[in-house]
């Protein structure tokens, strides 16, 4: 995404456009590898000199408060963020640590009797092996 089109994004979120806003935002959306505050500062720090841990943290948690951004608090790692996208659900290898995305499309969450729950939110979260892994044990 062009950085003309992060900055409409960020505006149009009463967000203010900086740098390293702008360059936090593309990283997300460039690695979508659901990153750590140190992976993203390590990856911008040589660009922005002046950056710091707290800048990446605060901006995360700006982005997720206007809810640009996925807090993922997942299995006692490191908070790990995601852009805002399509649904899906998060399967975890328990080898390597590495998060899938898989696409996830049944809307039909709640089984009878329990249609009136409203759902504003949903985090489904499988543990496992993942392909690669489960070769070699
Ligand atoms: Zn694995
Ligand atoms: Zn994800």
């Amino acid at each position: 995404m062009e950085t003309k089109a992060i900055t409409e994004i960020l505006n149009n979120n009463d967000i203010k456009p900086s740098y390293a806003r702008i360059q936090i935002y593309k990283y997300l959306e460039m690695y979508k590898s659901h990153p750590t505050v140190d992976e993203i500062y390590l990856h911008l720090i040589d660009e922005i000199p002046t950056l710091s841990k707290t800048t990446v943290y605060n901006t995360l948690n700006l982005f997720s408060e206007r809810e640009l951004v996925l807090v993922l608090n997942l299995d006692n790692l490191e908070k790990r963020y995601e852009l805002v996208e399509q649904n899906h659900i998060h399967f975890i290898c328990e080898s390597c640590k590495k998060i899938y995305d898989i696409p996830y499309e049944d809307n039909n969450l709640l089984p009878k009797g329990f249609e009136n729950f409203q759902i504003e939110e949903k985090h489904i979260f499988l543990k496992g092996q993942c392909p690669k892994c489960s070769k070699l044990n």
